[in-house]
């Protein structure tokens, strides 16, 4: 790690926050403020909007199942557009910057296209453009194999370079700068009302990152826990306050019970029926997940009578036609009589720290399902999640009502 010293912050815009001309306009506007107080900024971007959706919907136009080494080609100019579209308007209000390129400043990956990690940033370049007092803006969601291929990091993967550069640079804080106010106990566009947390703990924000509150990856998270990198989730818009995350020596003694209340919709779940009951079946099942890249989020496996069982778990839909494909063997082979695939189902969890410590978290959960009339389909938890997959018919009442009990309207 090449540390040039803690007068560094990183920045992180999204998509939504650089979406038009006048909005990427009024960043550097908000850039060329902040660059009064002399601080070392370096700015990492996403594409400008809805671009990475639609050049994946390009990529689909063209070919069945687009993927490797083109598809991360393509996905990754969504981003080329929005730094250089900025270097401009930071450059036309005479605000010294440099737009680079994941590949120009060092970000190496693994080869695992479409989802690569981040081996190392060597952040030579970075520093002497900091040194020649330049802002210095960064493609988000990408890297550069060993190899020289281009890489992307997932969906949402700007935080992660956001993260893995104040790392690298020793940074004072990650600022994750974005169109809502930091992170909520729900999504304000589901519950309005959700109130915003002024500080939360890394495990907490890695546990509602990864149950469906997207305002943060959760791998991002998890980098900034490692090199002990302060986070600040706040909005792009304004210069409030928003989220601080970081570890748990600062936090206050006593945090509440509950800290959020999440979704995801694009999930399936399947169902395999009269599985014989004995051993190494379980181990078949998914290992031949595994082999297919396919990552299970949830699996509940029941005796239907004393030689047969039932397994169910639950993956992202993107993953539905690789599964379908592995149905049919399983039934040829004998390993289950019937394979059902559910698309319309929908996850709702809460999250919080003293979950496991305080009894009768989950029986208020599905107290409130219940007194709603929604079905729960399987249940799962953990030390900090409780999450029941619902019909997804049913998934925003089941959020606002949930979120209700845990933080009534009038507190
Ligand atoms: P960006 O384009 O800035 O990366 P994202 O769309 O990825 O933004 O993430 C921000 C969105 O996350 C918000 O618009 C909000 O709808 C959603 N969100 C979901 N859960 C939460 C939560 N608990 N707190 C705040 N935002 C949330
Ligand atoms: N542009 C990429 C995406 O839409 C990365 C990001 O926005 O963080 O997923
Ligand atoms: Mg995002």
């Amino acid at each position: 790690m090449t540390g040039s010293g803690s007068d560094v912050v990183v920045q992180k815009y999204g998509g939504t926050s650089v979406a038009t001309p006048e909005k990427i306009c009024a960043i550097a506007d908000r850039i060329g403020k902040a660059q009064e107080n002399q601080r070392r900024i370096v700015v990492v971007l996403s594409a400008m909007g809805k671009t990475t959706d639609h050049l994946v919907a390009l990529a689909h136009s063209v070919a069945k199942k687009p993927g490797g080494r083109e598809m991360d080609l393509l996905l990754a100019t969504g981003e080329q557009v929005s730094v250089s579209v900025l270097g401009l308007a930071l450059q036309d209000r005479g605000i010294p910057a440099i737009s680079l390129t994941a590949t120009q400043c060092g970000i190496r990956t693994d080869d695992a296209y479409n989802i690569a990690r981040i081996e190392s940033i060597d952040t030579k370049r970075i520093v002497q453009e900091l040194d020649r007092d330049r802002v210095v803006i960064v493609t988000g969601f990408q890297g550069l194999t060993r190899d020289q291929e281009v890489t992307t990091l997932g969906r949402g993967g700007s935080d992660i370079t956001g993260a893995a550069l104040a790392a690298a640079l020793g940074a004072s804080a990650c600022d994750i700068c974005t169109d809502v106010d930091g992170v909520l106990s729900a999504d304000p566009n589901k519950v309005p009302h959700a109130k915003r947390w002024p500080e939360i703990t890394y495990e907490e924000a890695i546990e509602m990152a990864s149950s469906g509150a997207k305002v943060l990856h959760p791998r991002a998270a998890e980098v900034c826990m490692a090199y002990n990198v302060p986070i600040h989730v706040r909005s792009s818009f304004h210069d409030g306050e928003g989220t601080w995350i970081r570890g748990e020596s600062d936090m206050v003694m006593e945090q509440a019970e509950v800290i959020g209340v999440s979704s995801e919709k694009n999930i399936a779940k399947i169902t395999l029926t009269d599985v014989p009951d004995r051993p190494g079946l379980a181990a078949q099942v998914f290992q031949a997940l595994a082999e297919e890249n396919i990552s299970v989020r949830l699996i509940i496996q029941g005796a239907i009578t004393e030689k047969l069982g039932r397994i169910t778990f639950v993956v992202d839909d993107e993953y539905v036609d690789s599964v379908r494909g592995l149905l049919g063997h399983w039934k040829e082979s004998g390993l289950a009589k019937e394979a059902f695939i559910d698309t319309h189902v929908s996850k709702i969890s809460i999250v919080g720290s003293r979950l496991a410590s305080t009894p009768g978290l989950a029986g208020r959960m599905f107290d409130v399902l219940a007194r709603e009339g929604i079905n729960i389909d399987c249940i799962s938890s953990s030390e900090m999640k409780v999450a029941c997959v619902i019909s997804e018919e049913h998934i925003d009442r089941a959020v606002r009502s949930v979120h209700d009990e845990f933080f009534p309207a009038n507190e």
